[in-house]
């Protein structure tokens, strides 16, 4: 039993970079955030080491009398965090992503080939929801699934419900996908439940991004409307690494009947092996956080930090899709000022500014997008508050007005001629060492 330390020091080495990274750096990774410690310490546990395939009480393997108490204890925060009854839901706490646990939800609803609808890509939407270009299916969901996925409205950058709802005439989905890895706004979950009614179809709400403002009641409540909920535990929500399947139990619509047997079937032994019980002991743990009159705090400020951050932005006069935001995101469109969200990612790495280019609607090209996606739940697990987030916006200005006077400099549009100008900046230093 050698310390890590002392038996991989270059691994170790590594970490302790990458943990100095975090810890340095402003954080802006709309998707990420910074667990506590309690969450790192249960994920490192000797759970790993066990194999469990099977639910609680029905397992394949002998030894798992602790590891059911760890699930069971699981499942019962899960449903305690989201405010629900158990004897009207159910959730699965084994999915090892929020990839795997859409892929199940799928396999748990639906038969090869069968149509769904979700969020496209380039409008904010997750690729697990169906995404494809014109020439290439690129996810499995939209390989094994027909997939005609809905768009935001490109002037408004809001969600085309009417659109969709046409669109949805034609198409006839058997699962109406919500939820969304980069879209600002609220969900009309009457509206889709109501869009999915016309056709008998399955609403699926994805709340990756925002199941820790679900939680808090800081956002609106899918629960109420949908049939089946997925989530991420490690965004909003503050967790380790891992994905949580929601399904209605004993519903007197047709389509849920059995619903619970066909998730659980679906994730194990249709789409995984052996549940990950270390990171299920820390998404216990981090449900028992979201629980707490703390977390309610942290998400409330959550959102506070990026109404100003939205706000300090369009001060300067930038421009923001749906010109703000009701959740923790912002998504800055930067095709007013002629630079792209590549330029702006690469020379806030430099800066020590982590975020990530996005698509932004109307996007011509996928691959240079338009946009910056911004979150702030990971700064405000660092206590950020709005006076904080007023000076990261200041940093962010500063940091577009040195890429835009470069993007001159350069006299070239290429993203590798671009960076030589700034790598070597010392107005991009000087940001470095004031971040
Ligand atoms: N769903 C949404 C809405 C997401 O934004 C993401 C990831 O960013 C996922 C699912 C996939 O989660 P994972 O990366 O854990 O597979």
């Amino acid at each position: 039993n050698v310390p890590l330390a002392d038996y991989d020091p270059e691994i170790n080495d590594l970490v302790e970079k990458e943990k100095y990274r975090q810890f340095s750096g402003l954080e802006l990774i709309a998707s990420e955030n910074f667990t506590s410690q309690a969450v790192i310490e249960a994920n490192g546990t000797c759970l790993t080491n066990k194999y469990s395939e099977g639910l609680p009480g029905a397992r394949y393997y002998g030894g798992n009398e602790y590891i059911d108490q760890i699930e069971l204890l699981c499942q019962k925060r899960a449903l305690e965090a989201f405010h629900l009854d158990p004897t009207e839901w159910g959730v699965n706490v084994q999915p090892y992503s929020g990839s795997t646990a859409n892929f199940a939800a799928f396999t748990a609803l639906i038969s090869p080939q069968d149509r769904i609808m979700g969020l496209d890509l380039p409008s904010g939407g997750h690729l697990t929801h169906g995404y494809q270009t014109a020439k290439k299916k690129i996810s499995s969901s939209s390989i094994y699934f027909q997939s005609m996925p809905y768009q935001v409205d490109p002037v408004t950058g809001y969600i085309d419900y009417d659109r969709l709802e046409a669109n949805a005439k034609l198409f006839r989905p058997k699962v109406l996908i919500c939820g969304a890895s980069a879209y600002p706004r609220e969900w009309d979950y009457a509206r889709l439940r109501k869009v999915a009614n016309e056709h008998d179809a399955y609403l699926m709400m994805d709340m990756a991004h925002i199941s820790g403002l679900v939680a808090t009641h800081e956002a609106a409540n899918p629960f109420e409307f949908c049939d089946i909920v997925t989530t991420t535990t490690h965004k909003t929500l503050r967790g380790p690494r891992a994905g949580l399947i929601f399904f209605r139990r004993n519903s007197t619509e047709a389509r849920n009947k059995g619903l619970e047997g066909r998730v659980n079937m679906a994730v194990f032994p249709s789409c995984q092996g052996g549940p990950h019980n270390n990171t299920i002991a820390a998404v216990a743990v981090t449900l028992k956080q979201a629980a707490s009159p703390e977390f309610v705090a942290y998400a409330k400020q959550v959102r506070a930090n990026a109404r100003t951050l939205g706000e300090a932005l369009t001060g300067y006069g930038y421009k923001l899709v749906t010109g703000g935001t009701d959740n923790h995101s912002v998504l800055w469109d930067l095709r007013p000022q002629r630079f792209t969200g590549s330029k702006v990612e690469k020379l806030c790495d430099l800066a020590n500014i982590t975020l990530n280019k996005n698509a932004v609607h109307g996007d011509v090209s996928a691959v240079t997008p338009g946009g910056v996606r911004l979150g702030t739940s990971a700064l405000t697990s660092r206590s950020f508050k709005e006076a904080d987030f007023v000076k990261v916006a200041e940093f962010l200005h500063r940091a577009v007005q040195i890429g835009l006077k470069a993007q001159e400099q350069c006299g070239s549009r290429m993203l590798k001629d671009f960076l030589k100008v700034v790598e070597d900046s010392p107005e991009v230093a000087q940001l470095r060492t004031d971040v």
